[in-house]
């Protein structure tokens, strides 16, 4: 059994606000391979924020919880009871990359904390570092949310192999029953999109677009060929907007029909793109974009390739959100080459770390690191990844990097 730290205290759910207090217990998983060294250079740069910004009134709490090699080691399992009760209990989590352990039994310990913490929402913000190398000519002009959905779609794992007994079963129920002609040497996958999963990712989109002072929440999707289930992710998200939220929001059809395009005051744009094209306006209109709210794979391809706008994965951070559990994690996995050689980027996880901050309403905090990595970077002192796309830059270990950052503070 894992015991709690005495001096701190724990989040609370009050009606459907979260209840933070001075001194927040967060439950932290180191993460294996590079984990170990971004989540000590990010503990360090967390804590100087929050005391640089909030003197001693405020403070938080790490709580060390096990997950993957060293849970193995203590445990003789890679995700322990223990740590599902923790973070369960604490409710907003701090995690390092995981392995996946080869023939361990799960698909993989990331998500199977999802699934099992039911967190729906993969929420992965993209921006842009001034000085990050960049393959665009505008990367300032990306500046979007992603809130992509998490447990449905063809991510749902319902799939069978080309040439099983199963697959053959399947393939001559649907021709003889819908008079299909689907070939018999296919495989076949299933993509299940409901109202459930879909309201409740569109409402938790919508609510921080109004909480946080968001313009616009596009709803990315390829309705027009996915008529049922990505067609029907656009309808039920308006549906849900104009139901739940008709004194926030506008839609883009209500924009035009009655407002002549021009945005009234203090509303939020809800509107709709179809994923291929949404992939040429992020490029060619990239500032017309905010919160951007989608199914899972459309969701994948798109946080990816916005992430590569603004210099790739090593800067992208990303968290997993039910209705209240917060998990926030870096994007990249375990890079075991380069495990506990304090070398790589620590900036996708300490951008993580700041998404958490904010949900804990904490944003003066993740404004000061914000503020520090930009200074850092503008010094071009970076870690290799970075160094070695950038001219005249000084190449940092992460233990340093996250030093510098911390020295550059105000
Ligand atoms: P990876 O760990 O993300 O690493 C791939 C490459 O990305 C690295 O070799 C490195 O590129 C670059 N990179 C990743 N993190 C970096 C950082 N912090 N700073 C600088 N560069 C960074 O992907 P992988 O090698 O495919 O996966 C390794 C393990 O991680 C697997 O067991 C996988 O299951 C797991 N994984 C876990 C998560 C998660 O926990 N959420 C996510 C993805 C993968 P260069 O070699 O070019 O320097």
């Amino acid at each position: 059994m894992i015991t709690p730290p005495a001096d701190g205290e724990k989040i609370t759910i009050q009606g459907d606000k979260l209840n933070i207090p001075n001194k927040p217990i967060i439950p932290v998983i180191e993460g294996d391979g590079i984990g170990r060294d971004i989540m000590k250079a990010t503990r360090r740069v967390i804590d100087a924020a929050v005391e640089k910004t909030f003197g001693d009134e405020k403070k938080i709490v790490w709580f060390d919880v096990y997950a993957g090699e060293n849970a193995n080691a203590k445990y003789g399992e890679w995700l322990p009871q223990d740590t599902f009760d923790a973070i369960r209990e604490f409710i907003v989590a701090l995690k390092g990359p995981l392995t996946t352990p080869v023939g361990g039994g799960f698909r993989s310990l990331n998500v199977t904390l999802r699934q099992v913490l039911e967190l729906y929402a993969c929420v992965r913000p993209v921006m842009y570092f001034e000085g990050v190398p960049s393959p665009v000519k505008h990367p300032e002009k990306m500046n979007v949310i992603i809130f992509r959905e998490n447990t449905e779609d063809v991510y749902a794992g319902i799939e069978w192999a080309q040439g099983t007994d199963e697959v053959k079963k399947i393939i001559d129920w649907l021709n003889s029953t819908f008079n299909l002609s689907i070939r018999e040497d296919s495989g076949i996958g299933i993509k299940p999109i409901s109202i459930t999963g879909t309201e409740r990712l569109v409402r938790k989109a919508i609510n921080y677009a109004i909480e946080k002072k968001h313009s616009s929440v596009t709803l990315v999707h390829k309705g027009n060929i996915m008529k049922y289930t990505e067609g029907a992710f656009r309808d039920w998200g308006y549906k849900l907007a104009a139901r739940e939220f008709a004194n926030e929001t506008i839609s883009e059809d209500d924009l035009w029909s009655k407002f002549d395009g021009k945005m009234p005051d203090g509303k939020i744009l809800v509107k709709d793109r179809i994923a291929d094209s949404m992939f040429q306006q992020i490029l060619t209109r990239t500032d017309e974009y905010d919160i951007v709210c989608t199914p899972n794979l459309n969701g994948d391809y798109l946080s990816d390739a916005c992430a590569a706008q603004v210099g790739g994965l090593g800067m992208a951070p990303g968290a997993n959100i039910g209705d209240h559990i917060g998990l926030f994690e870096a994007t990249h996995g375990t890079a075991p080459k380069y495990a506990d050689k304090d070398m790589v980027n620590p900036g996708s996880l300490i951008l993580s770390a700041c998404m958490m901050l904010e949900y804990l309403n904490w944003d003066d905090a993740a404004k000061t690191i914000y503020a520090a990595i930009q200074e850092t970077i503008k010094k071009k002192t970076v870690t290799y990844d970075l160094e070695r796309q950038m001219e005249g830059a000084t190449k940092v270990s992460t233990s340093e990097y996250a030093t510098q950052i911390i020295k550059n503070m105000k």
